[in-house]
C-alpha cells in the first residue's frame, strides 16, 4: 500500500459541514490501506477576509506581518479536520509547517520552499495515524513564518508528496478537474482527462488558477502523479497531469487562459542605444520584480528614442515607479506611463510547435470581436496577447470557439465569478 497526498482548498473546506464531508474522503483513502497526508487550506474566503482586515488598520502592512496574520487561516482548518477525523473513530495528527519542517527562503508573501523534512511525517504514519498539515505556510531557517503566495497550499501538498516519496499526489477542488477554460466564463468548457506538466504549467502562469504554477513545476521536477479532482465527487478520477500525454489527444491548442492581475507599464523616449534595456531590468531584476511581456519599439528617426514596454504584477506597480523614477530622469524619458486596466489572454496547446496558422487564427478571432492586440509574446507551446480588461471575457470566449475546446455538457461550477 502506498502513501497518498490529499489537498482541499478552501471552498471544500467552508464549513463545519464540508470539513465533516472531507473527513469522511479522507477516511475512504485509509481505508483502502494507504498512508495518508492531508493539506488543507483557510476555509472558504477567510485569506481575503483577513487581507481586507489588515488594509482597515493599516494602508501598507508589513509583509512579515501579513504573513504571520494569512498563516492563521490553515490553522484554523488543520485543527478542525483533524477533530472531524478522530470524531469518526480514526487517529489523526494536525501539524503546521513549523512542526512538519518546511523549510522556505526568506521572503514573506511569496516564499519558495527549499526542503521539506520527512523525519516527523513518517513517525507518525508509521503510528498509523493520517496527518493534516497547514497549506501555504513555511518557515526559514531563522523561524521566521512565511507563506507561499496566494493558491499556496497546491505547492505546499505537491512538495509534501515529493519529499515522501509518495504514490499519488490528488488535489481536491470545486470543480472536476482541469478544463479547456475557466468553466465559469465558459460553461461548456471541455474536461481535460489528461494534461501534460508543460501545457499546465503554462495555463496555471497564464492565470488558470485551479493549480497554483509552483505546484505543477515541483510536481514536473520530481515527477510527482498529480490528480486535479472534485471534492464533491470523490468518485470521478477528474484529471491527470503527467509527463507526456497519449499520442492521440493532441490537438493544436488545448486550454485558454486569462490573467488580470497584471499592469503594463511604458518608460517613454529612451534613448536607442546599448545598456537602456539592461538598466532597466537590472534595476527591477534586483529589487526581486518578475517582468512578464517586454516590447521595445522600433526607434524613431527624428530623435533617435524609443519606448520600452513591459507587464508587472499589479500588487508590484507602486514599487517599480519608485524604482524607475530616478532612472527615467537619467535616461530623459519623457513620462513614465501605467495602465492596469489590462488583461492577457493565452492559448497553450504543446500542438501548436510548428504551425504558424495558429497565431494567425487567434489575432483574426480577436480581430473580428473587434478586440485590440496590445502587446503580443509567444514561446513554443503559447502565444498571449494583452487586450483591455473589459475584454477578457469576450477574448477568451472567442478564442474557445475557434479552436473548438468545447463539449456538449455543461460544467458544474460552485466558485464566485471570476473578476475581470
Ligand atoms: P481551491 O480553493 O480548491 O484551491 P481555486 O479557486 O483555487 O480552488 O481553483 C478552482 C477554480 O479554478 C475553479 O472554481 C475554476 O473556476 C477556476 N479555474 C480557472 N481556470 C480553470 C481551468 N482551466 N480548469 C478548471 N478550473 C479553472
Ligand atoms: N488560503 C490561501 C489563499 O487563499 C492559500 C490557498 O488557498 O491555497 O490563497
Ligand atoms: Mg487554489
Amino acid at each position: 500500500m502506498g502513501i497518498i497526498v490529499q489537498k482541499y482548498g478552501g471552498t471544500s473546506v467552508a464549513t463545519a459541514e464540508k470539513i465533516k464531508n472531507v473527513a469522511q474522503s479522507v477516511i475512504r483513502e485509509k481505508n483502502k490501506g494507504n498512508s495518508v497526508i492531508v493539506v488543507v487550506s483557510a476555509m472558504g474566503h477567510t485569506t481575503d477576509y483577513l487581507v481586507k482586515l489588515a488594509s482597515e488598520i493599516s494602508p501598507s502592512p508589513s509583509n512579515r506581518e501579513m504573513d504571520m496574520l494569512l498563516s492563521t487561516g490553515e490553522q484554523v482548518s488543520i485543527a478542525l479536520l483533524t477533530m472531524a477525523i478522530q470524531a469518526a473513530g480514526h487517529q489523526a495528527v494536525s501539524m503546521n509547517a513549523m512542526q512538519v519542517g518546511i523549510i522556505t527562503e526568506n521572503v514573506h508573501s511569496k516564499a519558495r520552499i527549499l526542503d521539506v523534512k520527512t523525519e516527523k511525517l513518517l513517525q507518525n504514519l508509521n503510528d498509523g495515524k493520517i496527518i493534516v498539515v497547514a497549506g501555504f505556510q513555511g518557515v526559514t531557517p531563522a523561524g521566521e513564518i512565511t507563506t507561499l503566495g496566494r493558491g499556496g497550499s497546491d505547492t505546499s501538498a505537491v512538495a509534501i508528496a515529493a519529499a515522501i516519496k509518495a504514490d499519488r499526489c490528488d488535489i481536491y477542488t470545486d470543480v472536476e478537474g482541469v478544463y479547456t477554460t475557466d468553466p465559469r466564463i465558459v460553461p461548456n468548457a471541455s474536461k481535460l482527462e489528461q494534461v501534460s506538466y508543460d501545457e499546465m504549467l503554462e495555463l496555471a502562469y497564464l492565470g488558470a488558477n485551479v493549480l497554483h504554477p509552483r505546484a505543477v513545476e515541483t510536481a514536473k521536477q520530481f515527477n510527482v502523479p498529480l490528480r486535479v479532482r472534485s471534492t464533491f465527487k470523490p468518485d470521478d478520477l477528474g484529471t491527470l497531469i503527467l509527463g507526456v500525454k497519449n499520442m492521440e489527444i493532441y490537438k493544436p491548442v488545448t486550454g485558454v487562459a486569462a490573467d488580470s492581475s497584471q499592469a503594463r507599464i511604458v518608460v517613454c523616449d529612451v534613448p536607442d542605444k546599448p545598456g537602456v534595456s539592461a538598466k532597466i531590468f537590472s534595476a527591477l531584476a534586483a529589487k526581486n520584480i518578475s517582468v512578464d511581456m517586454i516590447i521595445q519599439s522600433y526607434a524613431r528617426q527624428s530623435n533617435n528614442t524609443n519606448d520600452v514596454a513591459f507587464t508587472v504584477s499589479s500588487d508590484d506597480v507602486e514599487k517599480v515607479l519608485e524604482i524607475l523614477e530616478p532612472i527615467a530622469k537619467e535616461l530623459q524619458a519623457s513620462n513614465v506611463h501605467v495602465n492596469d486596466n489590462i488583461a492577457k489572454v493565452s492559448i497553450v496547446g504543446a500542438g501548436m510547435v510548428d504551425r504558424p496558422g495558429i497565431a494567425a487564427d487567434m489575432f483574426k478571432s480577436l480581430a473580428d470581436a473587434g478586440i485590440n492586440i496590445k502587446m503580443i509574446s509567444t514561446s513554443e507551446i503559447k502565444i498571449s496577447c494583452l487586450v483591455d480588461k473589459q475584454n477578457a471575457k469576450e477574448a477568451v470566449k472567442r478564442l474557445h470557439e475557434v479552436f473548438e475546446l468545447g463539449c456538449g455538457e455543461i460544467a458544474e461550477v460552485k466558485g464566485d465569478l471570476p473578476n475581470f
